[in-house]
């Protein structure tokens, strides 16, 4: 067995044998099972995408679906954990961090020594993040940030968080100026778990508020006013981690289909041989057929350092719609069984529910879609 194939085949024993036995009884508590992460760390999964020579595991974007696709199928929170780290901080980091920043604070993240945070959203700007409202004021050797932000993954326990402020009045054309900051927890960073939650329930949400928090100059990721250009960045590699997940979520609910509807019967048949039974499991099959091979075409423009904006957003709004009618139709071809735990199916379906609404909503990609066909902006 190659390398990669040995680690997939440990991350799969892991999820099967260590995280699917237990993390029920942590998701009903809306508690994060940590020894299990200890053991994500253990696998170096923190990194995956990093260089070696920035403490990680140096794996192609291929290789890492591979494995953020395993690991969605035994846990969405683990996956949305991983995705922070990896996607959207790490190669954030990565691409727009100085020497020093990636040593304090991209070394450590990869490791899985600390856990980081990508902080953007706010109570009153989600799909429009030029509307925050958190703002950074320069003062001497740094600035001075102050605001609120919400549903930041992770931020409860993160060694840094990368936190987005507006820095100035910036342009009537251009919208207000937006930095990037690397503020680590201590005076006036104050961050409360976000409970009740649908679904992704082992995972930490959190609130932050930020009260005359000073960060240092050092500490600005990025060009002062490059802030949303940063977010962007993130965000298209975020996309891509949500269609990964979609793209298990479909695969999840055409196995454990197949499955129950092979051993089901009724009217003196196996449920499987009923034609609307399998009405729901060909359109399962097509639409998983169909994520992956638009993932497939995200990764291949990715890889090859093509722009693959266009390809993420499209990946990533049919794989959550998919997954979410998908996770939807396994149920239903459970019947009444796929409405208990047991079977997996809930857990599913309230997983899938999130990847409609986070890294852009897909109303959001529905436009971002139609000014990248269209040249007009209809935001
Ligand atoms: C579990 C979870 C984890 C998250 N993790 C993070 C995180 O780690 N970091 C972070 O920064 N954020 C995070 N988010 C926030 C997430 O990115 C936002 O919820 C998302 O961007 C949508 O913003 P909103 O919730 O404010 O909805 P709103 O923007 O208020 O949207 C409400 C509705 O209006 C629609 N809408 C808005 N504008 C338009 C428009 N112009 N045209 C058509 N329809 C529109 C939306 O599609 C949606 O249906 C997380 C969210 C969840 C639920």
């Amino acid at each position: 067995m190659s390398d990669f194939a040995t680690l997939r085949q440990s991350v799969r024993n892991f999820v099967e044998e260590q995280v699917k036995p237990v993390i029920g009884a942590y998701e009903t508590r809306e508690e994060t099972p940590w020894a299990l992460v200890d053991q994500m760390r253990a696998l170096g999964l923190f990194g995956m995408l990093i260089p070696p020579e920035w403490g990680g595991l140096g794996l192609s974007l291929r290789e890492y679906a591979t494995l953020m696709g395993e690991i969605e199928r035994g846990c969405g929170s683990f996956r949305s954990m991983l995705s922070i780290q990896n996607s959207l901080v790490g190669l954030t980091l990565l691409a727009h961090g100085s020497e020093d920043q990636k040593r304090r604070y991209l070394v450590p993240a990869a490791k899985g020594e600390i856990l980081v945070s990508f902080g953007l959203s706010e109570p009153d700007a989600g799909s429009n993040p030029a509307e925050m409202t958190t703002s950074a004021a320069r003062v001497d050797g740094g600035w001075r940030l102050n605001g609120r932000k919400m549903w930041i993954g992770n931020a409860a326990r993160a060694g840094v968080m990368l936190i987005f402020a507006r820095s100035g009045a910036g342009s009537e054309r251009r919208g207000p100026e937006i930095t990037a900051f690397l503020v680590e927890p201590g005076p006036g960073v104050r961050t409360e778990v976000m409970t009740g939650k649908m679904g992704l329930r082992a995972a930490l949400p959190s609130h932050i508020d930020l009260e005359d928090v000073f960060v240092p100059d050092a500490s600005v990721l990025g060009p002062v006013g490059g802030g949303l250009r940063i977010a962007l960045y993130s965000l298209d590699h975020g996309r891509l981690s949500a269609a990964v997940a979609g793209c298990a979520v479909c695969d999840v609910a055409l196995e454990l289909s197949l499955v129950y509807a092979q051993s089901r019967r009724q009217f003196g048949k196996p449920v499987a041989q009923h034609q609307l039974v399998q009405e729901l499991l060909t359109d399962i099959h097509v639409d998983a057929q169909a994520v992956r091979g638009l993932l497939e075409r995200a990764i291949v423009l990715k890889e090859s350092g093509q722009p693959f904006s266009e390809a993420a957003a499209t990946a990533k709004l049919f794989a959550s719609e998919a997954a979410n009618r998908c996770a939807y139709r396994a149920v239903q071809v459970h019947g009444g069984r796929g409405y208990l735990e047991e079977t997996g199916l809930p857990r599913l379906v309230r997983d899938a529910r999130v990847l409609t609404i986070y890294e852009g909503t897909s109303q959001i990609m529905k436009l971002v879609l139609g000014r990248h066909l269209t040249g007009l902006s209809a935001f």
